[in-house]
């Protein structure tokens, strides 16, 4: 069989099960507006949580790292790729969680995929058993698959069960890896306890809070702030292509593991660093976040989740029987979760059809039959822009309700 007719039926197999992906193209817009085929579409499926990838100060920021520092940087960081706007980047970042991590360094990536990847293959060595939570993003899971570490995974929030695998393991380091927000489900990992097992067993805790930065805490520090740790045992992995508006990663941790990472992690050591301008205007994003302008737009964002959270409640409980649920989300991710790929991409098209854009999600990304809408709101949301996405939600469910079977007696 040539090469083309074994990925042709791949590819026929994908659509047959409605699984088959496609890439849309945007001509204007930034969330949560956008022009696609020439019509304006609401938006809620974009990680730019605060609104900053549209904040005029940020963009002016990047025009002018573009002036002072030019395009890319044209190196991989150890060569000539490090920049003074870099090092500002992770030294107010090590400022940030200095209250939360003894001793603590930060170190920039790429993209949070390249930080999974790096923290893990890194310290996940063959003495190293991995603690891989169930809903971990594919970054983390594709992480650990490289690693050489022994791999154990634990169930969703499944602290007792983490515990038992701990109390199993004869590892000589033990890492325990989560997502501090599920990015598909919204909901939180229990930290302060797993933080404790990891006290409990000297295991130590890396905490991808790529939905959470900018968005958690009083200050927008993320999971870490919001539930109040400290702990030279948090390995911190952050994002900064969603609340922070423009791209890259970093990893907050202990001095030393931060020092390891310069010297192990491959994908750190052998990629091109980040243009400086968007280092250059992180800082403005930062300064942003923890300002009176991070402030006032997490607070808009949590009563604009109340709103959704009760409209959504409502919906539910107006139409049973179409077996519609949430997750126990308490960000801004919101997911309605419907059931099955065909239904969810028809009630997604209908949405569209309404002016709204928001994703339908399915397996592999979630487990079958747990096809949903991942719905995401932004700070720059208005509580009219919410009304619009439950009343065209509403007509759909209303419509689907009326020609659906009768339930069984
Ligand atoms: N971790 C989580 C939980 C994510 O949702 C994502 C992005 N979808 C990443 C890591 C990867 O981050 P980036 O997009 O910066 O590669």
């Amino acid at each position: 069989m040539s090469l083309l007719d074994h990925l042709s039926a791949k590819l026929a197999a994908v659509s047959a099960q409605s699984l088959k992906r496609s890439l849309r193209r945007a001509d204007t817009g930034t969330a949560p507006r956008q022009t696609v085929n020439g019509r304006e579409l609401l938006m809620f499926c974009s990680n730019d949580y605060l609104g900053l990838a549209a904040e005029p100060a940020v963009a002016e920021a990047l025009a002018e790292g573009a002036r002072r520092w030019g395009g890319g940087s044209g190196a991989s960081p150890l060569v000539s790729g490090h920049s003074a706007a870099h090092e500002a980047v992770t030294d107010t970042l090590a400022r940030w969680y200095a209250p939360h991590i003894p001793q603590a360094r930060a170190i920039g990536f790429c993209t949070g995929y390249m930080a999974n990847l790096a923290v893990v293959t890194a310290l996940g060595d063959e003495h190293t058993e991995i603690f891989s939570e169930q809903l971990n993003h594919a970054s983390l899971i594709d992480a650990a698959r490289l690693a050489k570490a022994r791999v154990t995974r634990y169930g969703h929030a499944d602290v007792a069960g983490l515990r038992t695998l701990l109390e199993a393991s004869t590892a000589q380091v033990k890492l325990i890896v989560t997502d501090a927000v599920f990015s598909m489900d919204g909901d939180l990992a229990p930290l302060p306890a797993l933080l404790a097992l990891a006290n409990e067993f000297d295991a130590w805790l890396v905490v991808d809070d790529a939905h959470g930065f900018g968005v958690l805490g009083a200050q927008g520090r993320g999971s870490l702030e919001h539930f109040g740790l400290r702990s030279e045992r948090l390995i911190l992995v952050g994002t900064l292509g969603k609340a922070a508006g423009l791209a890259g990663a970093f990893v907050a941790a202990h001095t030393t593991i931060v020092e390891y990472l310069l010297q192990a992690a491959r994908n750190f050591i052998f990629s091109t660093a980040s243009p400086p301008a968007v280092e250059h205007a992180l800082l403005t994003s930062f300064a942003l976040i923890e300002g009176p302008l991070g402030t006032a737009r997490r607070a808009n964002l949590a009563r604009l989740q109340g709103q959704l959270r009760a409209g959504l409640v409502a919906l539910i409980e107006r139409h049973p029987r179409l077996g519609w649920s949430l997750t126990e989300a308490t960000t801004p991710i919101q997911p309605l979760v419907i059931g099955g790929n065909a239904e969810v991409m028809a009630l997604a098209a209908a949405l569209e059809a309404a002016g709204l854009r928001v994703p339908g999600i399915r397996p592999p990304t979630v487990a079958a039959g747990t096809a949903r809408l991942r719905i995401t709101l932004c700070a720059t949301h208005t509580a009219a822009d919410v009304d619009q996405l439950l009343t065209a939600l509403g007509r759909a469910a209303a419509e689907l309700d009326a020609s659906a079977p009768p339930p069984h007696a």
